[in-house]
């Protein structure tokens, strides 16, 4: 119905889907976690994800929620933590990762690629920011990929269409408090 008086919303042209870069990067809390719903949200809008999970020493709490064939999780971590972790080992695992998520990126199949953690490894050296940005660029027009994580590296930030950086306020771990589940797994 048209309320006399009022202008109607401007119809904005929807050339088709197009997949977006989306990166989750800052010091704050809230990174993994918003990826992650982006991919319930993806899920439930009947779409197909991957998820590969750098650095991290264990599968998130969320893959026993998130089991779903529609979602193919891998988790590279190598089952150490980072700071003690032997670099050759690291490395290692960082290339099986990138391995991963090359076939992931090729794959026109998925709807969204996570790659959860992917700004602390191109950060620390561990991955080259070349190929990254090529598969990026070399992908399936329609799929969105969302890389999460610390220290977005300015050409990956130039090379994205949607880019939000969490600030650190408060955290709990300020205060010397221990990781909740739940909230921080
Ligand atoms: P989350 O996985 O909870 O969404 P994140 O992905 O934003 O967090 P990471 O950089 O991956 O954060 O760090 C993971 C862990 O570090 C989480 O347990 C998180 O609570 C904790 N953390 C995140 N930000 C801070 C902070 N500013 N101070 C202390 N700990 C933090
Ligand atoms: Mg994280």
């Amino acid at each position: 119905m048209v309320v006399p008086g009022r202008r109607r919303p401007r119809r904005v042209a929807v050339p088709g889907r197009l997949g977006l870069v989306v990166i989750h990067t800052g010091d704050g809390k809230g990174k993994t976690t918003a990826a992650l719903g982006l991919v319930a949200r993806m899920l439930a809008h009947g779409g197909r994800c991957a998820v590969v999970q750098f650095v991290k020493e264990r599968r998130d709490a969320a893959t026993r929620l998130l089991r779903h064939p529609r979602l193919h999780w891998h988790c590279v971590g190598g089952g150490f933590t980072w700071e003690a972790a032997d670099p050759t080992h690291l490395r290692l695992a960082c290339e099986t990762g990138w391995q991963l998520a090359t076939d992931c990126l090729s794959d026109p199949g998925y709807d969204l690629v996570l790659l959860d953690e992917l700004n602390i490894v191109l950060a620390a050296g561990y991955l080259d920011p070349e190929p990254v940005l090529a598969a990026l660029a070399a992908r399936p027009r329609t799929q969105h990929v969302a890389i999460t994580g610390r220290h977005a590296l300015p050409e990956l930030v130039a090379a994205a269409d949607l880019v939000t950086e969490m600030r650190p306020v408060k955290h709990p771990f300020d205060r010397g408090l221990p990781a909740q589940a739940g909230i921080e797994f």
